[in-house]
């Protein structure tokens, strides 16, 4: 999946269907191919056939206005998408300003599920990325929210894992874990605040820890509580447009934890998903209406994404680590994580080699339980496409499960279905939503699926600083964003 290979494409615009109805008229009407027009009969023929024109005209006119007054959706500008050629000029901001906002486990698709007019408010007057985006792996929160704010896959920005243990020193991180020795790499609040520009996060992986120049001030640095309603982290993002204009953070990060919370309950297709893609919509509704009172609201840039996509997991899709007793013992504390990142870790004593060919003797045999759906690597092995290997942290032994299937100890009584993500980044059901609305992203436009690993230097592009090195192309912002020829 190289980067470098990733281009856009532009839709072109829904153009009005009366428009080319009159351009298809107006030639029949300056036809000047009859000879007979002196015949009164042609005339009366000709005179009824514009008359019948006209009257389908009409109704076409008619048809098209009705068309696009039920929809909900308002396209504004929407037919100058392909004229657009360079960015909107701000109006009211005196500088860039970035929302980043994500909703926890949007699986590419959910914003199909049910009328979701403000989501797609924003895709239809801004880019999006056509079949999704595409998450780092493990596809888990953690890692993959920390990759969009660096840019860096999980090897190089330290968190590879919701949890893990630090081989060295013996120290577990937890999702509770805020010391800046876990969290390498620079993200985006830090190198906005190096420049000596305002951020505000209300809540994301890592935004509480203290780095560089980032202080995670008060005010604008909300610790993590997942019981503060949606609305209040609305109002909050909103109050931050009444300051004055110098003081108005020029990045900011909103985040909701819907509907991840609902899909690892029931998997990707309860009813509680569609209730809680309502809930992410009206949210996008409120916050349009609150930076429109304010006259903002095509100042601002809005980037909506998710951290990864949610598959089912049901029917029983379960492989049991003691199963592969009569080919080797894999107790519970060599095991850093289950699924559906399993990572192993051996004591000193055993080669992990060793344990990797047990292992999938094991699981090739026949004889395990849904053995042929793990296959077990040296973390060194696993396709470089998964960028998965690079740090110490990484298990030496990791696990590949096929889509949907779970990793046990042992057999217990209750089997539950559910929802899970952390799969291989490839799964379609792993992809997440990419909307960015706002002057640099044009109109209508739609985008190749790409790596979250390429929103950091978007976002830096778009703020006009100067990013830190990562795993993006440097090249990826000019095939997404409208080139900006104004100071800001
Ligand atoms: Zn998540």
């Amino acid at each position: 999946m190289g980067s470098d290979s990733v281009s856009t494409s532009t839709k072109p615009p829904q153009g009005d269907p009366s428009a080319s109805l009159l351009s298809l008229n107006a030639g029949s009407l300056s036809d000047p191919s009859n000879p007979h027009q002196k015949n009164t009969a042609n005339s009366v023929i000709f005179t009824s056939l514009i008359l019948v024109t006209c009257i389908a005209l009409a109704a076409a006119s008619a048809f098209s206005f009705l068309f696009f007054s039920f929809s909900s959706v308002p396209r504004t500008d929407s037919s100058s998408a392909s004229l657009q050629t360079t960015s909107r000029s701000l109006t009211k901001l005196n500088h860039p300003v970035v929302l980043l906002i994500s909703s926890d486990g949007f699986r590419f698709g959910y914003q199909f599920k049910t009328h979701t007019p403000n989501i797609h408010r924003l895709i239809v007057n801004g880019t999006e990325a056509e079949t999704g985006l595409i998450p780092v792996f493990p596809t888990l929160t953690f890692p993959n929210h920390y990759s969009i704010v660096t840019g860096l896959y999980p090897a190089h920005h330290g968190i590879i894992n919701n949890y893990f243990d630090d081989p060295k020193t013996g120290e577990v991180f937890t999702m509770a874990s805020h010391e800046p020795k876990w969290w390498l790499g620079e993200p985006l609040w830090e190198t906005v605040a190096n420049h000596g520009l305002k951020a505000a996060t209300y809540f994301w992986p890592g935004s509480e820890v203290h780095k560089g120049s980032w202080t995670c001030p008060p005010g604008f640095c909300k610790f993590y509580n997942g019981s503060v309603p949606f609305d209040e982290r609305v109002d909050t993002v909103l109050s931050y447009f009444d300051l004055p204009a110098s003081e108005i953070p020029v990045f900011m990060t909103l985040y909701f934890e819907d509907p991840d919370h609902q899909g690892h309950n029931v998997g990707p297709d309860g009813p509680e998903i569609t209730e809680a893609v309502a809930g992410i919509d009206r949210m996008i509704g409120k916050l349009i209406d609150g930076l429109e009172k304010r006259g903002v609201f095509e100042d601002v840039t809005i980037i909506m994404v998710g951290d990864h996509g949610m598959v089912g997991t049901c029917d029983k899709r379960l492989i049991f680590l003691d199963d592969l007793a009569p080919w080797i013992d894999i107790p519970a504390d060599w095991v850093q994580s289950y699924t559906p990142l399993l990572a192993i870790r051996p004591p000193p004593g055993f080669a992990p080699s060793d344990v990797v060919a047990k292992m999938n003797e094991g699981l090739r045999s026949g004889k395990v339980q849904n053995g042929k759906n793990l296959k077990v690597y040296l973390k060194e092995k696993l396709p470089s496409r998964l960028h998965y290997a690079a740090s110490a942290r990484i298990p030496p032994i990791i696990g590949m499960l096929d889509e949907g299937f779970k990793v046990e100890q042992k057999r217990t009584e209750g089997q539950e279905c559910g929802g899970a993500h952390g799969y291989d980044n490839a799964l379609f059901s792993m992809r997440t939503i990419f909307i960015g609305h706002g002057p640099r992203f044009a109109r209508g436009q739609k985008v190749p699926s790409f790596e979250n690993v390429q929103i950091y230097n978007l976002v830096t592009s778009i703020l006009n600083i100067q990013g830190a090195p990562n795993n993006g192309s440097v090249s990826f912002p000019s095939t997404v964003l409208l080139p900006n020829p104004h100071k800001f």
